[in-house]
């Protein structure tokens, strides 16, 4: 038995997978796999219309915006979002490497202020205090930084339009999406295998910049072709309307995070008690539900190899930490049952036992 807590891709719902299989082999009763029929056929553009509209309906999204599925991952979006909104300056807080690439890409279109940063203590908290400047474009944020375990779990008020990274926690909790301008994100880690992109945008925050856009990194094309402009990426958008018809027999996004939460509650309380290991966020409000990253004490930290083989070798895949934080992290996304943190726990006891 193994349990999947991979960072991305990730773990998906058994349901997903078993739908994938059978859509793979016969398409909505088509005698063809989804993966050899046009985008365009009658049955293809349902799945994109009902993936569309249960976006909608799980994250209750407001009328004005849209929903795309593109490619390029989230890291097209950043690039996507500044040639799209940014007429001079934009903000951006800088919580994590994912964060700081956006930011990056940003600068090639104009002024950005870095608003605020904990890159000087590798990313384990999120900065808070910070003040936006109000004559900028947007404001960027990471809501979950993947790498480092730290995420903002509330919407922030902002007084510009507001664009998010929800590449590792769409969906892990309710969001007020009218806070939002853009929030988007690369499927792969809460939704369904790489290779689609999702977007919702806000229609009124566009058209305001004056430079020429390449035709299909231009919002409005895919909004006016309902991403239909050229062949969107088939087989990830039918995986992630399996998801979403999941999601919404699970109970929703509602539902789904009181699940996350006590996931995560589980394995922080084990960090804590266990004498081998220590959590590398001590904010207990930023912690993520999604990644939890932890190390070993100090004084057992040579244990840290043997602790991962022994976890790997009772079934845990995917635990080892990112190479810039070290340690450990364990992706806890929606699909991941209760029982593999029951069992990552178990396996933490049992080292314990055995080394102290
Ligand atoms: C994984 C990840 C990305 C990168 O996504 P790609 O689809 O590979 O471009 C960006 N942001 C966050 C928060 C991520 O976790």
């Amino acid at each position: 038995m193994k349990h999947n807590f991979s960072a991305g891709p990730s773990i998906l719902s058994q349901y997903t997978i078993k739908k994938v299989v059978e859509g793979v082999q016969n398409f909505a009763g088509t005698g063809l796999s989804v993966m050899e029929v046009s985008h365009r056929s009658k049955e293809f553009v349902a799945v994109m219309d009902e993936a569309q509209a249960l976006f909608k309906e799980l994250l209750n999204i407001p009328e004005g915006y849209h929903v795309l599925f593109l490619g390029g991952g989230a890291s097209m979006q950043f690039a996507m979002v500044p040639m799209n909104l940014m007429r001079s300056k934009s903000a951006y807080l800088n919580t994590g490497a994912w964060a700081a690439k956006a930011l990056k890409e940003a600068k090639l279109y104009g002024e950005v202020v870095e608003v605020a940063s904990s890159k000087d203590a590798t990313y384990n908290y999120i900065p808070k205090g910070y003040s936006v400047p109000e004559d900028a474009d947007y404001f960027h944020i990471t809501t979950n930084n993947t790498i480092y375990g730290t995420e903002i779990k509330e919407d922030i008020d902002c007084n510009i339009p507001l664009i998010a990274d929800m590449s590792s926690d769409i969906f892990s909790r309710r969001v007020d999406v009218s806070k939002y301008g853009i929030i988007y994100g690369g499927a792969q880690k809460n939704l369904a295998p790489a290779g689609v992109t999702f977007v919702i945008i806000r229609e009124d925050i566009l058209g305001k910049v004056d430079r020429s856009i390449p035709t299909l990194l231009d919002y409005r094309t895919h909004i006016d072709k309902g991403s239909m402009f050229n062949t969107p990426p088939v087989l990830p958008i039918f995986a992630a309307l399996q998801t979403l018809h999941w999601l919404k027999d699970m109970g929703g996004v509602e539902a789904m995070n009181k699940i996350n939460v006590e996931k995560a509650a589980l394995l922080y309380d084990e960090i804590e008690r266990n004498k081998l290991f220590k959590g590398t966020v001590v904010n207990k409000e930023d912690r993520s539900i999604m990644n939890v990253c932890w190390v070993m004490e100090d004084a057992y930290a040579a244990y840290e190899k043997e602790f991962l083989e022994f976890a790997t070798g009772k079934g845990m895949v995917g635990i080892k930490g990112h190479r810039s934080v070290g340690g450990f992290r364990a992706s806890t996304y929606n699909a991941l049952p209760k029982e593999s943190v029951e069992a990552l726990i178990s396996v933490m006891q049992e080292f314990e036992t055995a080394k102290v």
